[in-house]
């Protein structure tokens, strides 16, 4: 039985499915969607088939570029993006993983060098499977989990 829709429909712009649970707001704060006028609808913790739960978020008016897309893999690395036009998916893509992330992150070592300096941080992803980034400046790894809320 095919099961009913969790979130309507968008005539035009972006929906971002397969986000991991509780990251779904994260993602709206980080790309500051909750500051633009488009229309937002958000699912959270919908069911999925593991039982681990999941977000989704269609924002109408806006898609992402690959960098934008890139950013998004911090947050959610197995999601993936659907175009929407005309109510219709036009293009469908899973986000992947750069393998660097220049400015977006800051540095968990609070003696890193880039804390002092002004240049822009500098992360390396060097094991994709539990995410794990190494700074450019100090050279330590570092887990996902380590960095603080990015904004
Ligand atoms: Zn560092």
């Amino acid at each position: 039985m095919q099961k009913k829709l969790q979130v309507e429909a968008i005539e035009h712009g972006s929906v971002i499915d397969h986000i991991p649970a509780q990251q779904g707001v994260k993602i709206l704060k980080f790309f500051k969607f909750t500051q633009t006028k488009e229309k937002i609808t958000i699912g959270l913790n919908l069911a999925t088939h593991n039982g681990e739960g999941k977000d989704l978020i269609k924002i109408e008016n806006t898609f992402f570029n690959d960098q934008q897309a890139n950013q998004l893999a911090l947050f959610a690395p197995n999601a993936t993006i659907n175009q929407i036009k005309d109510f219709k998916v036009v293009n469908k893509f899973q986000v992947q993983l750069p393998s660097s992330f220049i400015g977006v992150l800051v540095c968990p070592n609070s003696n890193c060098i880039s804390h002092n300096e002004p240049v822009n941080t500098r992360f390396y992803v060097h094991q994709k499977n539990s995410l794990k980034l190494k700074c450019h400046y100090c050279e330590k790894s570092f887990e996902r989990s380590t960095f603080d809320e990015l904004d």
